[in-house]
Order: structure tokens, then C-alpha cells, then sequence
């Protein structure tokens, strides 16, 4: 075998990236965590994280990301900002090719590219995206200052997002195709409690409207009656689907939706030295504190394979 250029490369630099890559720098095993964008994924679309332990008074996603980010470079983990573009992880030698042409190698890999939020596809939805679409509250929201703006989802995401956006606008409508919420019981007491929030039940956006920007979105009511509510903002939140562009997916297990399915060790099935860890996992449930652990466990796993950890 030719000699890799690591032992372990670490994709993606969110929660399960930089723990994996923290584990691995301590651990003395050579690696790169490569990260196309700015480290910390979707943590960075989040204003406020109330429920990351040993972080009593909440924190932030920056900051919670800036400091899984130093905790991860004391340690001295080497980090390299770029576009993976494919991957070969069949073999001894698993390939990473980046955009620029580079071609790194190494002996395991641990994929930890994460999520993306959905959209609706109605019409509408592409023209106006910037332009009052948004799906992330944290970066558009003060744009909303004193306007009626509108949410979609009923989930974690949507509600805690919708709490965060009376920060800044008049009125914020959660619309929610169920008459019940899936989010958890704090957010939905916060948000009930909250004058600036109210509720349409039932309900689908089918239609976004306006000329240089969102003027209205019109809404399909379960019972089959449409109305319209003039917004100048809507935040669509209705979940993930997962950042799985450049993974060759014909190697890999996934479930119908394209997140990654792996034993309970973190392992791609029929992939020695392949792991993968967070949001792209097909799993229940999403949270900042789980992908942390998946990273620390792929990582444990990891070393196991390479023979640096004792069985
Ligand atoms: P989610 O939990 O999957 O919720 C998606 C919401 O959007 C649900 O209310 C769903 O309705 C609705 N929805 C889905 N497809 C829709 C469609 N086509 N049209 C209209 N509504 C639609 O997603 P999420 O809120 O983005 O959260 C993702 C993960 O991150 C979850 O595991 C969540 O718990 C986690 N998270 C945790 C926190 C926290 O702990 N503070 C914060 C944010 C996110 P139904 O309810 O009817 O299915």
C-alpha cells in the first residue's frame, strides 16, 4: 500500500467534527479535518443553545463552535479549509479529492458533513429566496425589525427560532400542519406565553407571493379553504435533509432520505476504517450534544481500526 498522507481524515468541522478531530489530536494520530465553509455547520444557524451540558446560562452557537474550535487547535489538530469534491473509501487507502485537483489520502475517514434545511418547493420559494424566503432566523432576523413575518414548522427549529424572531418583529405567525407541536414542552410553554407569537393550525404554505420581495404567502388550510397572510418574511424550518453531494452514496448504506446508516460503533457497513458521525447519520433525534458524542465514539472507533487503541 502506498503510504497515506494521514491516518485519519475528519469531513466536515461541526460538533461531531471538531469532537472526532479533539479525540484524534490527543490521541496523537495524524490527522486532517477538512471544512469547506466556516467550522461549526448548523450550530451557526442557531441563536441560542439552552441545552449543551456544563453551559448553565446557555451559550450561543458561535461561541459554543469558537470554543469546540480551540479546544480542538490546544491540542493541535490540523484543519484545512476546503472543497471536498469525491471520495473512494473502498480499499486500505481512502481517497479524498478536493476541487483544487488535490488528491489526500488516508487510512481511516470519518464522514461528518451534516444537514441542510429543507424546502417546500412551492412556487415562489426559489425566486424570493433572499428576498424574504430565509431558513435561518439567526442570520436574517434583523432584517424583520417591526414587520409581520411568518414561520413554517412545528419542530425544535421553528419554534425556538419563532421566539428568537420577537426579538425583532411586529408579529410572528408559526403556520404548522398539525394542531399540535412537535417541539419540545419549554419552547412550546415559551412560546404560547409569547403575545408577539400566534398560530395557524392546519396548515400549508402552497404559494409564495410578491414582486421584488415576500408581500404575502398563501396558505392551504387541511380542510381544503385557502387564505392569504400579507408578510413580509417567511422562515421556512421543517427540517433536515442531509449534506450528501460529494459522498459516493453507492458505497455507503442509507436510509430513504440519504443519511448515512452505520452500526451502533459509528462503522459504514462493508467499509473498514469508515465512519461517520452528527446529522448525516440516520438517526431519531438531532441534537448538538449527540453529534458531540458520535464524533468521540467514530473517533474511538477509529483508532481502534488503525491499532492505536487497545482492544
Ligand atoms: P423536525 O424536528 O424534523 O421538525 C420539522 C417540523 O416541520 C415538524 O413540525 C414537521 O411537522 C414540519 N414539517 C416537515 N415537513 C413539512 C412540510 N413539507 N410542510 C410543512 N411542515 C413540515 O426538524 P427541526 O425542527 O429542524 O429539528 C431538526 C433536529 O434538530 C431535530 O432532531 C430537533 O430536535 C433538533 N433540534 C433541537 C433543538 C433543541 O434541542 N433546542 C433545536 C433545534 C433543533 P410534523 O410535526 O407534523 O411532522
Amino acid at each position: 500500500m502506498n503510504k497515506p498522507d494521514y491516518q485519519l481524515i475528519i469531513i466536515g468541522g461541526g460538533p461531531a467534527g471538531l469532537t472526532a478531530g479533539l479525540y484524534a489530536a490527543r490521541g496523537r494520530i495524524k490527522t486532517l479535518l477538512i471544512e469547506k465553509g466556516a467550522t461549526g455547520g448548523q450550530v451557526l444557524l442557531t441563536d441560542w443553545v439552552d441545552n449543551y451540558p456544563a453551559f448553565a446560562e446557555g451559550v450561543s452557537g458561535f461561541e459554543l463552535i469558537d470554543k469546540m474550535t480551540v479546544h480542538a487547535e490546544r491540542f493541535g489538530l490540523e484543519k484545512k479549509f476546503a472543497a471536498v469534491e469525491s471520495l473512494d473509501l473502498q480499499g486500505d487507502l481512502k481517497k479524498v479529492q478536493l476541487d483544487s485537483g488535490e488528491t489526500l489520502t488516508a487510512q481511516a475517514v470519518i464522514l461528518c458533513t451534516g444537514a441542510k434545511p429543507r424546502q417546500i418547493a412551492v412556487p415562489g420559494e426559489e425566486e424570493l429566496q433572499g428576498k424574504g424566503v430565509s431558513y435561518c432566523a439567526t442570520c436574517d432576523g434583523p432584517f424583520y425589525r417591526d414587520q409581520e413575518i411568518a414561520v413554517l414548522g412545528g419542530g425544535n427549529t421553528a419554534i425556538q427560532e419563532a421566539i428568537h424572531l420577537t426579538k425583532f418583529a411586529k408579529k410572528v405567525t408559526v403556520i404548522h400542519r398539525r394542531d399540535t407541536l412537535r417541539a419540545t414542552a419549554i419552547l412550546q410553554e415559551k412560546a404560547f406565553a409569547n403575545e408577539k407569537i400566534s398560530f395557524i393550525w392546519n396548515a400549508q404554505v402552497n404559494e409564495i407571493f410578491g414582486k421584488e420581495s415576500v408581500e404575502a404567502v398563501q396558505i392551504l388550510h387541511n380542510e381544503g379553504l385557502t387564505s392569504v397572510l400579507p408578510v413580509t418574511g417567511i422562515f421556512i424550518l421543517i427540517g433536515v435533509k442531509p449534506n450528501n453531494e460529494v459522498l459516493p452514496l453507492h458505497q455507503l448504506k442509507t436510509d430513504q432520505e440519504g443519511f448515512l446508516i452505520t452500526d451502533s460503533e459509528m462503522g459504514c457497513f462493508d467499509l473498514p476504517g469508515v465512519y461517520a458521525a452528527g446529522d448525516i447519520r440516520s438517526k431519531k433525534f438531532r441534537q448538538i450534544i449527540n453529534a458531540a458524542g458520535e464524533g468521540a465514539n467514530a473517533e474511538l472507533s477509529a483508532e481502534h481500526y488503525l491499532g492505536t487503541l487497545p482492544g
